[in-house]
């Protein structure tokens, strides 16, 4: 028989995840305070519950799909009136903690689950909504081997590739190492189409080029900043994401947090979340993060 599945958090990501786990066959009791966000899970299938603890309290495996570290141990150990998950799910309960959070509160938040007599992977995500909504997102897991044994059937459903990435927080390490590859390629390969451009180049010679070259990368060959060359690309839709500015700045300031505690020197890294956190504090935050093409344009002399 399918584990009992309790769902925490029905926003932009959770909903279509949680909707896949129901038209997969599982039963799913959800919670999330937002009317319009239960209310779509409602009709997709999700029971929905009237607080967290009801919605784990007869769960095998609880995911959470929140938006930031603090929510995640706010909901897990419970905030003033609000009872903790942890301690409304019955013992050995799974853990299945999706969001983007740091490295440092993942391990926080596993150390409590285990202390509570319950087991936990931190399994974020990249793909996006539409990876969510068809079910194709990859999973960087961290934790033991025996657990993401146990979710793995579960995280197939909603994923198209799931990698088992380590120990306790090795999930959200892979998670912010790759996204810190992405935003300063991203920024790289803007740099370039703007000097091009002042140099005479067109799009499509520096695009030909550079994509059979060394200079090829995601960024330009599948999110390509300029419109043309990559006709699925942001850009030529006005840069409607895709994968917002403001998430990239997110994912870079965990980036800074984990540069931080470690005493990495990555000056790029650093710089480019500074540089989405600009282009986010300045209204573009909801645009896809290759408009910030159109700040570096901006900030040219010329
Ligand atoms: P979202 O804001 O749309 O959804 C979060 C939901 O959590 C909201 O509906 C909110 O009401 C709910 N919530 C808050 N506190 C709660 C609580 N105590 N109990 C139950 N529900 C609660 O965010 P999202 O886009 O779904 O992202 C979720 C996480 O996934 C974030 O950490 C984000 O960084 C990460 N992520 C998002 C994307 C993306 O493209 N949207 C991609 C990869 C990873």
């Amino acid at each position: 028989t399918l584990p009992r599945l309790g769902f925490i958090g029905m926003g932009n990501m959770g909903g279509p995840m949680a909707a896949n786990l129901v038209a997969a066959g599982y039963t799913v009791t959800g919670y999330d305070p937002v009317p319009a966000a239960a209310e779509r899970a409602a009709a997709a299938g999700v029971r929905m519950a009237g607080t967290g603890a009801e919605a784990v309290a007869q769960a095998d495996v609880v995911i959470t799909m929140l938006p930031t570290g603090r929510h995640v141990l706010n909901a897990l150990s419970g905030d003033g009136d609000t009872p903790g998950l942890l301690a409304a799910a019955d013992g050995d309960t799974l853990f299945l903690e999706c969001s983007t959070i740091s490295v440092d509160d993942a391990t926080t938040a596993h150390a409590l689950m285990l202390e509570t007599g319950h087991r936990g992977l931190d399994a974020p995500v990249s793909g996006g909504v539409v990876g969510a909504e068809a079910g194709t997102l990859t999973f960087m897991v961290g934790g033991a081997a025996e657990d993401f044994a146990a979710a793995l059937p579960v995280l197939e459903v909603m994923g198209g590739r799931v990698v088992h990435c380590g120990g306790p927080g090795a999930g959200q390490a892979a998670k912010i190492c790759n996204n810190m590859i992405l935003g300063v390629s991203m920024i790289a390969v803007s740099e370039a189409f703007v000097l091009g451009e002042e140099l005479g180049l067109s799009h499509q010679a520096l695009f030909d080029v550079a994509s059979a070259a060394s200079g090829q990368c995601w960024a330009l060959t599948t999110n390509c900043p300029v419109p043309g060359p990559v006709p699925a690309s942001p850009a030529n839709r006005d840069y409607r994401p895709g994968f917002a500015a403001a998430l990239m700045a997110k994912d870079l300031g965990l980036a800074a947090d984990a540069l931080d505690s470690t005493g990495v020197s990555a000056e790029l890294g650093r710089r480019a979340g500074e540089i989405y956190r600009n282009l986010t504090e300045s209204g573009g935050g909801g645009e896809d993060f290759s408009a910030i093409i159109n700040t570096i344009r901006a900030n040219s002399t010329q």
